[in-house]
Formats: C-alpha cells, sequence, structure tokens
C-alpha cells in the first residue's frame, strides 16, 4: 500500500488559533498514526492578506507544541512558477476565459447563495467572450454541470453542483495573484499529499479542488473534514477572536501539553495515560498510538478549556 502523506497548510495571515491546533493534531494523527509522512506548508500565497512575522511565529509555536514535520517546509510564494504552468495547461485546454465583472456586478447579478457563507455563484456573464467595454480582470475556469462526488473520511458521501455553488470560479485573481484552489492542488500534488485532513470550513470548496485536479490529471487524496472549533458566539472561530489565539496570554512552554489533551478530547480521543506534566512530545506519540478515527464526530463545537 503506498505511503499516507498528510499535511497542515496554515495561512499566516493571522496566529494559530485553537482551530489551526485541531486541525495541526488532526492531520498529523491521521497521517502518523498509519506510519505516513507528516510535511507542512505555509499557505503565505495571499501577500496582501499575510502578517508579517506570524508564519515564524506558526513554526514557533507548533515546534513548542511537540509537532515534528518531514522535509523542509513549502512556501506557496516561492511556488508561483508551477502555479503559472499549471494555469498555462488550463488555457491549452481552453479552460480558462478573462472576466471583467467587479464584485458588485457579481453580487447584484448572482443568483442568492446557496446555503455556503459569502458565496455567490458566478452569472456567467464573461462566459462566453468579455461584453463591450469590459477591461479583463480576472481569469475564470468553466465547470461542468454535472455534480462532483467524493466520499469524506468523516462526513460521509457528498456531492456539489459548482455551477449552483459558484459557478465558473476564479483561478488568476484580478490582483494577478493566483487563487487559493488552484494552488492547493499544484501544491498537494507535487508535494505527494495523498490525504487531506482540515477543518470543514474548506468542505464546500473541495469539489473544487477535485475538478481541478481532474482536469489537471492530478491525483485526487483521500479527504476528512473535521469538526470546527466555534467561537464565543457560537459561530465559526475566527482569527479576528484574539482572545483564542493559540499564544497570546498563555506560556505554551507549560500549558502546550494541557491544550494537546483538549484537542484531543475534542477530537473525541481517548486522553492517553500519562504523568501529569508528560512532555508534549510523548503526548503525541501516544495520542499518535491510541489514535481512533472512527471516534471523531463531524459536529462543531465550542474548545475545552
Ligand atoms: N491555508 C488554508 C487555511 O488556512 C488551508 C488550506 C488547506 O488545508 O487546504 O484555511
Amino acid at each position: 500500500m503506498e505511503q499516507v502523506t498528510g499535511r497542515f497548510a496554515p495561512s499566516p495571515t493571522g496566529p494559530l488559533h485553537l482551530g489551526s491546533l485541531v486541525a495541526a493534531l488532526g492531520s498529523y494523527l491521521f497521517a502518523r498514526s498509519s506510519g505516513g509522512r507528516w510535511l507542512l506548508r505555509m499557505d503565505d500565497l495571499d501577500t496582501p492578506r499575510v502578517v508579517p512575522g506570524v508564519a515564524d511565529d506558526m513554526l514557533r509555536t507548533l515546534e513548542i507544541l511537540g509537532f515534528s514535520w518531514d522535509g523542509q517546509v513549502v512556501w506557496q510564494s516561492r511556488r508561483v512558477d508551477a502555479y503559472a504552468a499549471a494555469l498555462n495547461e488550463l488555457q491549452l485546454l481552453g479552460m480558462v476565459y478573462p472576466c471583467g465583472c467587479s464584485r458588485a456586478e457579481i453580487a447584484r447579478l448572482a443568483s442568492a447563495p446557496h446555503g455556503l457563507a459569502d458565496e455567490l455563484a458566478y452569472p456567467g456573464t464573461c462566459r462566453s467572450g468579455l461584453p463591450q467595454g469590459k477591461e479583463p480582470r480576472a481569469l475564470r475556469i468553466r465547470v461542468p454541470l454535472d455534480e462532483i462526488e467524493f466520499v469524506d473520511g468523516i462526513v460521509g458521501p457528498c456531492r456539489q453542483r459548482l455551477q449552483e455553488v459558484c459557478g465558473d470560479f476564479v483561478v488568476r485573481r484580478s490582483d494577478g495573484l493566483f487563487a487559493y484552489h488552484l494552488a492547493t492542488v499544484v501544491d498537494d500534488a507535487a508535494s505527494g499529499v495523498n490525504q487531506v485532513v482540515r477543518g470543514a470550513d474548506l468542505l464546500p470548496s473541495t469539489p473544487r479542488q477535485i475538478f481541478l485536479q481532474r482536469v489537471l490529471g492530478l491525483p485526487v487524496p483521500d479527504y476528512c473534514h473535521l469538526p470546527l472549533v466555534t467561537g464565543p458566539g457560537g459561530g465559526k472561530l475566527s482569527k479576528r477572536d484574539s482572545a483564542v489565539s493559540l499564544a497570546q496570554g498563555r506560556d505554551l512552554k507549560r500549558e502546550g501539553g494541557a491544550l494537546l489533551l483538549n484537542a484531543l478530547r475534542f477530537l473525541g480521543q481517548p486522553l492517553p495515560e500519562l504523568p501529569q506534566h508528560a512532555p508534549v512530545s510523548e503526548i503525541l506519540d501516544a495520542a499518535v498510538d491510541c489514535f481512533r478515527k472512527e471516534l471523531i464526530h463531524s459536529a462543531n463545537g465550542p474548545f475545552p478549556l
């Protein structure tokens, strides 16, 4: 059987928070419990949103918490040539077209969001050529009419019609940056990632990524979407909830073990029997040994503190 390769891919647009800890730990447990590799990638492609210093803080925080990754950290900001090559392939296939619509125009024309936060299905205005007077802004990919289906390792069978949820989506943004979906499938394939474990906020994006993988002839990894940590108001925890930043107001060297145990509890895992104040690396090793995927539930909830 092929060795599992998992990964954790935070965006350094704000400090790691409790939700990031769950994603890091969940992906680590899945990969390591099957003797697999666990890679670390910095999704620092969205340069206007990257906060200076955050990526280094993230690496330090992960180290303090005892996580060790295989190989070098991959920095998306250094991989634009690979994304350009993939875009070129899509262009050669005739799947990409320039779009001259602004967000406001799309918002005016798009059908009501399809139950997914902030999501407006692109109405296809520029699909058969830029209307007169419009300047090209972003590049979009034509999506198919049929449903994309996959089985998530935690959530179960999923299906989505891209046309309804997002329509032809952006692969290169109007500011010239490559879009996250394109970058992530290119990187996952280039690093041999065959297991993607991440927060359920990305579940609605997964069919877009599977579609891109199919078009580009890339392998489709196994997907597992973890329950989300909810914030003080019961909604999705956000990087803006500064109180939930991992490092802020916490002595991670002292409290890291307790945080890991709480993250294990959040994931429904049995707590390893270890002496109090056991080093984080021992907690992680023991958690890997007793990891049971089937105990992870799919309901979101608050982080037990
Ligand atoms: N960088 C993305 C985020 O922090 C996650 C990417 C992924 O796991 O595919 O939301």
